[in-house]
């Protein structure tokens, strides 16, 4: 029988060899995940189920503090991607799959994600534009050169539009002094013009004023 002094040593033993605890803890578990994978994944997910409400207050608190203390919101995040990237190196599948499922089932983190690869795709292919003239205009041996960044601003200012015709279609980068005349390539030289008023402009100086 447990007697109440022998519990409180225990406890005590328990407190006193926590880090080695949990040290053997982390090991058991790096060898023995890998080959209960499955039935882990289903104990975690019957525990959750049945621990609805003790999520859902720990949801709560997670919340209240996220509002309230940004430097803990970092050391969480840090935490978050450390143990990330722990699971990945034990299991390779795991990000992929958590965010599979999270895609399907979570309609706020889908859209969110979906509008993200939008974005994504389209900063890609003005970084992809801006690369192309930038490397075209170091061969032609012209003067300066512009990020992608200065390039989304000027494309902000100008409402994303063509500043002769107003469309928002087929934008190309278009150097105000051509580049055959001497202009610079550095971003005060640049204007967003659609291809076909490009094309129309050729290397005639045109400025839009
Ligand atoms: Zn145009």
């Amino acid at each position: 029988m447990i007697t109440p002094t022998r519990k409180e040593y225990m406890k005590k033993w328990r407190e006193d060899n926590k880090e080695h605890l949990k040290e053997y803890g982390r090991k058991y578990h790096k060898k023995y995940y890998p080959k209960n994978r499955e039935k882990l994944l289903e104990y975690y997910k019957k525990w959750r189920e049945e621990n609805k409400e003790y999520k859902n207050l720990k949801d709560r608190e997670y919340n209240s503090r996220k509002r309230q203390d940004e430097k803990w919101v970092e050391k969480e995040r840090k935490r978050g991607r450390e143990y990330y990237r722990k699971r990945a190196k034990l299991d390779p599948g795991f990000a992929n799959r958590q965010f599979k499922e999270r895609y399907r089932n979570d309609p706020e983190f889908n859209l969110k994600k979906r509008r993200y690869a939008v974005k994504y795709a389209k900063k890609h292919k003005e970084k992809k534009m801006v690369w192309v003239n930038n490397y075209s205009a170091r061969k032609r041996n012209a003067e300066g050169s512009f990020t992608t960044d200065e390039w989304e601003k000027l494309l902000e200012k100008n409402n994303h539009s063509c500043i002769f015709c107003g469309t928002k279609e087929r934008l190309s980068i278009d150097h105000i002094i051509p580049l055959s005349k001497n202009g610079t390539n550095y971003i005060w030289n640049i204007q967003p013009l659609c291809r076909s008023c490009n094309s129309k402009k050729s290397n005639k100086v045109l400025l839009n004023t």
